[in-house]
């Protein structure tokens, strides 16, 4: 189970569901992803409006699969510290990283371990949409994944979103006419919808005023719609 931080809501307003940007910043709620060999050295998971994930990104998984285990097993210890809210970055990249068949056994792998410990992850995924969707049918309906920095097109959209997955934006997402639209005339998946800097270094404010925009409602309404969404994605008490 996931804590909120002491009275959060009173002075969050924006919160930036998948960043690699340390710096903390007012009213903003970061949720900051590291790798789990630069995670070790922090012995506490404390800092203020910040909440943290812990990965093994595909670009940096090794074929060796005894590497992936001890990595794996680094993984599990430090997603059971206070304020690590979910696991990821992991994925699947046909672009980088080791061949896709190791990625995808890796991937389930990272999928068993969600469930057992129940925390969200927070996926990359580059061109591998159907392998993607083929492994987390595999596993029960409960495993939530968030897919960051959508890139692709609009019909995965529902598709993703049925296997519950959510989907999370930045600059360029909110940018795209195509999804925004997309979101705008289905109403019914907002809640579907994170928005995230990553390692853009904007900050988060402009994404959602674009965001808002976009959806053409106000800024309050979407910060508000944000703060509902967050809260179910990593299932805080
Ligand atoms: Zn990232």
């Amino acid at each position: 189970m996931n804590y909120l931080p002491h009275n959060w809501s009173r002075h969050i307003e924006w919160i930036d569901f998948h960043t690699h940007d340390k710096r903390g910043e007012a009213h903003v709620l970061r949720v900051l992803s590291l790798e789990a060999e630069d995670a070790v050295h922090r012995i506490a998971f404390q800092e203020p409006n910040m909440l943290f994930t812990v990965g093994l990104h595909p670009w940096r998984l090794d074929a060796d699969q005894s590497v992936f285990n001890r990595r794996l097993n680094l993984l599990k210890s430090l997603a059971k510290r206070q304020h690590v809210v979910g696991l990821g970055e992991a994925g699947l990249d046909r672009l980088h990283g080791p061949g896709l068949e190791c990625q995808c056994k890796y991937f389930s792998a990272f999928l068993s371990l969600a469930d057992e410990l129940n925390k969200t992850v927070i996926v990359h995924c580059v061109r591998c949409f159907p392998e993607l969707l083929s492994i987390k049918k595999l596993f029960p309906d409960r495993v939530r994944l968030m897919i960051h920095g959508f890139n692709a097109k609009t019909p995965l959209l529902e598709q993703l979103i049925q296997h519950n997955c959510r989907i999370s934006l930045g600059a360029q997402g909110v940018a795209r006419d195509d999804v925004m639209n997309w979101f705008r005339l289905h109403p019914e998946y907002i809640s579907s919808l994170c928005l995230e800097t990553d390692d853009s270094g904007l900050s988060i404010k402009t994404i959602y005023e674009q965001a808002a925009r976009q959806l053409q409602i106000s800024l309050d309404e979407l910060s508000q719609i944000m703060k509902t969404n967050f809260k179910t994605l990593f299932e805080f008490e």
